[in-house]
Formats: structure tokens, sequence, C-alpha cells
């Protein structure tokens, strides 16, 4: 008999055998000391599987995804605008910076990003793109642990230059529709892999907005603009803020942002994305 299934019918059998008057109890035991059994149990009945390509997962690892589907996420193409993360028009002036930035800077110091956001590839449902776009429209709500695995073991986030952590809010309406924030989800993994305090409810997106599909940069401005809120000031001033989305299109969200963070007093804003658009 395989091993795990020996192991799992012997937990079965214990459980049972000790509790067998009172079912309630059992699962007393089960969500106490039993919890990583538990967990085990469920594995086993119901293997996890990659929320890219849906390939079965060794169990017990509590991984979301599979290696092949994270070394699916394509790298950002080099060279990259040193203030937004953005394309460079030109690569061959050597000009650091893109001409959005030239003509217009943002609020924010600078942005940065894990992976390419390429929107052809949504069609590859294995792709990162088509995931992000699976969870924003709250179709594979598991996928929140997902997308963090493809931050990487190592963040490329200056820790020594932060000190708060604030995710991109969610309208309440659209919160309570689809029942959790994506960038809040990030901002809480990113938060607890670096020791940086998060603050999840002093930035709050005061006016829903139309979605900001299909729009160029200066209509997605309009479109955000006194959209969000700093609900306590005193908690952001004088802080160095990382915010942080789930995708970067043409930055004027994270703009936005940055620029009631400021108006509140905080010190600077930068912005980490898990995925740029590009
Ligand atoms: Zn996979
Ligand atoms: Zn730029």
């Amino acid at each position: 008999m395989d091993q795990r299934l020996l192991r799992v019918s012997l937990i079965i059998g214990i459980v049972w055998k000790s509790n067998q008057r009172n079912l309630y109890s059992v699962w007393t035991i089960i969500s106490g000391t039993w919890s990583a059994v538990l967990t085990e149990l469920i594995d086993f009945l119901y293997p996890p599987r990659c929320a890219g390509c849906g390939c079965r997962l060794a169990p017990g690892k509590n991984l979301r995804v599979c290696s092949a589907c994270l070394a699916r996420a394509e790298p950002l193409p080099a060279p990259l605008c040193i203030v937004c993360g953005g394309a460079v028009e030109s690569a061959a002036t050597g000009a650091a910076r893109c001409a959005r930035c030239i003509a217009h800077p943002p609020h924010f110091r600078r942005a940065r990003a894990v992976a390419r956001y390429r929107a052809s590839a949504e069609d590859d449902p294995r792709s990162l793109p088509a995931l992000l776009r699976r969870h924003k429209y709250g179709l594979d709500q598991a996928a929140g642990r997902a997308l963090a695995e493809y931050l990487g073991a190592d963040l490329p986030i200056d820790r020594e230059a932060i000190d708060l952590i604030v995710p991109v809010p969610l309208h309440r309406a659209r919160l309570w529709w689809r029942g959790f924030n994506q960038a809040a989800i990030m901002a809480e993994e990113i938060s607890r892999r670096l020791g940086l305090a998060l603050d999840t409810t002093s930035l709050v997106r005061s006016r829903a907005t139309a979605a900001q599909t299909a729009r160029d940069h200066d209509a997605r401005q309009r479109n955000v603009r006194r959209a969000f809120a700093v609900t306590r000031a005193d908690r952001v001033a004088g802080r160095s803020i990382l915010l942080i989305d789930d995708v970067m299109t043409t930055g004027a969200t994270a703009d936005e942002c940055a620029r009631v963070l400021l108006a509140a007093g905080a010190r600077s804003v930068d912005v980490f994305t898990l995925a740029r658009v590009l």
C-alpha cells in the first residue's frame, strides 16, 4: 500500500477510534494539533493542481504553481526607464528616462516589476497574464497565493529605503463583489517576507472608477483622478511608502495614489508590481 495512504488511514483510524461518541470532538482535535494532518489529508484527497497549467503538484509542499509555469513568466526587456520601468522609446539615444517621464515626471520615485505582461500572452491559459486576468475578474480566487510564487525568492526591492507597505485599494463595492483585493494579498506576502509594516486601510478608493481596460494614459489619468483618498494621514506622514499592485499598465493609477499619499505627508512613494504591461 502507498505510504501516504497508509499514514492517512492510520490517522483516520486513530481519530475515529478515540472519538467515536462525539464527532464534534473529532473536529476539535483535528482543528488543533491535527491541522497539519488535515492539510495532508486534503492534499491526498484533492491533490493540489498548478494554477497555470492545471498539472498535479507534489502534495505537502504548499505550492500552487509548477516550475514550468513559473519559468514561462517573461522577463522585462532592457533597457527600461529608470523612473517608471516602462519602455525607453529609442535605446539608441541612450536616454535613461522615457518620453512621458521627461515631459510629466510622475509623483512616485520609481516603479519596478518582476515580469513582463504581454497582452497577447493572455491567449495562453498557462501564462502569467492569463492567470492575472482570471484573478482580476474573480474567476480564480485561489490564484492569490499562486501569484505570490511568481515574486521569486529575491524581491527586487531595496528594503532599507522603505518603511511602510500599502496596496492599491479597491472600491468597497468592488471588494464586496469580488471578496478579495489581489494587490492586498501580494502586499501581505511582501510585508511578511521583508518584515516591513503593512497598512491596508489608510489609503482608500473613495470613488468607484470604470475598468481601466483599453484606454490610453491620458484617459486612464482622467479616470482615476480624485479616485483615492488618505483616511489616516498620521499613519503615512513622514513614511517612505512602497505601493503594491498586481499589474502596472501606464502608471496612471500608481501616480494618482502617489499624489494623494505625498499630499498627506508621505516622504516618498515607490511602486512595485508583479507585472508590467510592455
Ligand atoms: Zn503549471
Ligand atoms: Zn518612464
